[in-house]
């Protein structure tokens, strides 16, 4: 990706190397509620990695159980927001939202839907809190409805990601672009018709999942799409780079590293196949009327 002509996003909150400020974990007891239903709802907006897939099951929520609102403040909570990045990987970021911002805001103008409102991207280093939840590095990166910020531990991008596949700066820039994409789902109130019609039916509850997540792959296609048609931007090996990522994070792949076999019915966010075809449906069609996996 060539980003040298691009600005950095105003929108970068950087928590990075901020410690947990001296709250003393578990003050608030072993309280099992909030916490753990709120890092189960974030959890669908996780890209493609599941954590209990990648922990061997259960690690996480074990560890928020014993976190509740209370004790999860001792995590760093703020950081500066607006700042220009200064360190490569902070300016790599910040300019790959920039990019999105850019090409959501035309996307809003050609519909007639107004002005893009753009979230905040959290930087952060090992854990730190969100509105869904303590969130923390093995998770990877995901996005939190509740306060409309992308939350990025950069770690991802240099173990988990890069052992499951998501190689190169385009790669990681599809990752950033999939959690954009659940920031405008969440904007037009799809996610809100994802919640409803999970609670309505349970038993499909995975399968709208899958909905939603091949959704936000279709919108990360979308902003290849435009990224291709400003012509400075790809590089070769680009498109290669993010096709990959896709199906490096797709449910079946991941399952069988893990497990050796892939059970269809426990998917959440798709198999390989499944993202690769939605990414690319959302990178050759341009349309954001195309992006409708429900319906197919
Ligand atoms: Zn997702």
């Amino acid at each position: 990706m060539r980003l040298d002509d691009w600005k950095q996003s105003r929108n970068i909150e950087d928590r990075r190397g901020s410690s947990r400020g001296g709250g003393s974990f578990g003050g608030g007891g072993r309280k099992i509620g909030l916490g753990t239903v709120v890092i189960a709802l974030a959890a669908w907006y996780f890209l493609g990695v599941n954590p209990l897939t990648i922990l061997g099951g259960g690690d996480i929520l074990s560890s928020v159980t014993g976190g509740s609102a209370t004790s999860s403040s001792g995590y760093s909570t703020s950081g500066t927001t607006g700042q220009e990045m200064t360190d490569a990987e902070g300016v790599f970021i910040s300019k790959v939202l920039k990019t999105t911002e850019t090409v959501w805001e035309r996307i809003y103008a050609q519909n007639g839907w107004g002005q893009y409102p753009q979230p905040k991207l959290v930087l952060y280093t090992g854990a730190t809190r969100s509105a869904c939840g303590v969130g923390q590095a093995q998770m990877g990166p995901f996005y939190c409805p509740a306060d409309e910020k992308i939350y990025i531990d950069l770690s991802f991008f240099r173990d988990t990601g890069r052992r499951l596949g998501v190689n190169g700066d385009f790669a990681q820039g599809y990752v950033i672009a999939h959690e954009v994409g659940h920031h405008v789902q969440q904007r037009l109130g799809l996610l809100d018709q994802y919640q409803r019609a999970k609670q309505a039916n349970p038993r499909q509850a995975n399968q709208i999942s899958v909905v939603s997540e091949l959704q936000a792959d279709c919108f990360a296609g979308l902003w290849a799409y435009e990224l291709v048609k400003a012509g400075n931007v790809i590089e070769s090996g680009d498109i290669e780079e993010a096709m990959e990522a896709a199906e490096a994070v797709g449910d079946d792949r991941i399952q069988k590293s893990q497990q050796g076999y892939a059970v269809p019915d426990s998917f959440t966010h798709g198999s390989s196949a499944q993202r690769v075809a939605w990414f690319t449906r959302g990178m050759k069609s341009g349309n954001i009327h195309q992006c409708d996996p429900s319906r197919s």
